[in-house]
């Protein structure tokens, strides 16, 4: 079977996030923490070196780096290398058009700016909001939830003349994708035991009624000016209540039609939710499924899956690349080594099984990886790399 050579290809990475400034690692298991989602210490010490991913990254990178393909060997040659620099070499390595980046996590002091960094990696860079960061502020600032109501629509009134070329939700971690309607009285009380935990200063925005009730106030925002929202959908760290991150909880936002005109990009191919978010491309015009290679920190096989599913029943025009990257490069990096890899070889097998013929496979394949996102997020081509 023949698979589409992707290899040339440049990505816009249409989710991912900031990369730590400070590169060093006192000792092994504290880089094996950036290939886990779970805090528990016992993985990165115990557990983290057996997974499919780190297995497959050990090996991978031992090439780039030129050492033993073993774990000793790889991070002495790893913390051996200026952050700075290989933070652009692995990047631009990646052949990167364009990242987004959710400026909520990490926090912005501790990683590179988002124009150095385009520096650094040889891309363009685009900012996203993170919307719970702006609530949480807001919720410091005003006395009133009419008041908070009000300057969030404000701070919103014009997202991509503020320089973000989208939103972001992680209501998913919090509270839940089920976002609903509540009365006012609820969302009053729970706006008022919001201010009693947060007192005059920030608290975690975890209240239901409060967190929903300002969702659509930017919920209605982005469909006026169709400003995509990303949501974190599925796989995440344990503060995540994977029953409550399945995107068909999303039904009573995606079925209001004043919404239609926001783009809804659902994250991480909802692993493991992957053909439930690939149903609601395939049904609602304004429903996106981000395929992110990354993390979820999978292995080859599940990641052929996961493409498989998406390419089975979504539109090829609702698919967008991503790595989920943070904090360290080599995310960004072998995010796209295997994405380009994994579509290219999922490509072939729907050439040979009669779903495309070649030159619809190609096409395909770029539209996936970069052409999608760049007609999405409004990227204009006079901005991005000339390689693009
Ligand atoms: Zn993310």
């Amino acid at each position: 079977m023949q698979t589409i050579d992707l290899t040339q290809v440049s990505v816009v990475d249409n989710h991912c996030h900031g990369i730590m400034q400070d590169q060093t690692f006192d000792d092994l298991a504290i880089w094996r923490h950036s290939f886990t989602e779970s805090t528990d210490p016992g993985m990165a010490r115990d557990h983290v070196a057996s997974t499919a991913f780190y297995r497959r990254l050990i090996r991978t990178l031992a090439d780039f780096l030129g050492c033993e393909p073993e774990e000793e060997a790889v991070f002495a040659a790893r913390i051996g290398r200026n952050g700075r620099e290989l933070t652009g070499a692995l990047l631009r390595a990646a052949n990167v058009d364009t990242l987004l980046l959710d400026t909520g996590f990490p926090l912005s002091e501790k990683v590179f700016p988002i124009s150095e960094l385009g520096e650094i990696a040889g891309c363009r860079t685009e900012p996203m909001l993170r919307l719970e960061i702006l609530m949480e502020n807001l919720l410091a600032e005003h006395d009133s939830l009419d008041d908070v109501k009000e300057a969030l629509a404000a701070e919103l009134d014009d997202v991509r003349g503020r320089g973000y070329v989208a939103l972001k939700s992680i209501a998913a971690y919090r509270t839940g994708l089920d976002i609903r309607e509540w009365p006012r009285e609820e969302a009053e009380e729970s706006f008022y035991e919001y201010r009693q935990v947060a007192g005059a200063g920030h608290a975690r925005l975890v209240h239901k009624s409060l967190l929903d009730t300002l969702l659509h106030i930017a919920f209605a925002q982005a469909a006026r000016q169709e400003v995509p929202v990303q949501f974190h959908v599925g796989y995440g760290d344990a503060d995540t209540d994977l029953l409550l991150g399945n995107p068909l909880y999303l039904r009573p936002v995606l079925q209001r039609p004043d919404y239609r005109g926001m783009p809804v990009v659902l994250l991480h191919e909802c692993y493991p939710y992957t053909r439930q978010g690939g149903y609601l491309a395939a049904v609602y015009q304004n429903v996106y499924l981000d395929l992110s290679y990354g993390i979820p920190l999978l292995g080859y096989g599940e990641m052929l899956s996961f493409t498989r599913q998406a390419l089975g029943v979504a539109p090829s025009s609702k698919l967008m690349y991503s790595s989920d990257g943070i904090g360290v490069p080599e995310l960004h990096w072998i995010s796209a080594i295997d994405g380009r890899r994994v579509i290219g070889e999922v490509l072939g097998e729907m050439v040979a099984q009669g779903d495309l013929v070649l030159p619809e496979a190609e096409a395909v394949g770029e539209c996936v990886l970069r052409e999608n996102a760049a007609r999405l997020y409004r990227l204009k081509a006079d901005k991005r790399s000339p390689t693009g």
